[in-house]
């Protein structure tokens, strides 16, 4: 698992791809715990299963609130993330495939 700053401003933004987790900038621990639930469920679901069922999900709740941002925070894998994030010993003891 790697981490990787990219050199641009503006809004904070992390994305996990696999081992790989890119940020715009330094995460505290509940960003970094974020992204770790998205290591975690990537990994369960051995990766580009994850992100067809992510941007699946991401349209269909789209077209169904017809608000993108309210669609990205009810995607399975973003509730399960953003409920757990403030756990630090969430991973240690997370069920797999707790979004499901
Ligand atoms: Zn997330």
């Amino acid at each position: 698992m790697k981490i990787k700053r990219l050199p641009f401003g503006g809004n904070f933004l992390a994305i996990t791809l696999g081992e790989l987790i890119l940020t715009t900038d330094k995460m505290d621990d509940y960003e970094l715990n974020h992204e770790l639930i998205h290591v975690a469920q990537q990994r369960e679901l051995l990766y580009l299963p994850f992100f067809v069922w992510y941007v699946t999900e991401w349209l269909v709740l789209t077209l169904k609130y017809r608000d993108w941002m309210k669609a990205y925070y009810n995607i399975r894998f973003e509730r399960e993330a953003y409920r757990h994030q403030h756990d630090l010993s969430y991973l240690s003891h997370r069920r797999h495939y707790h979004y499901a």
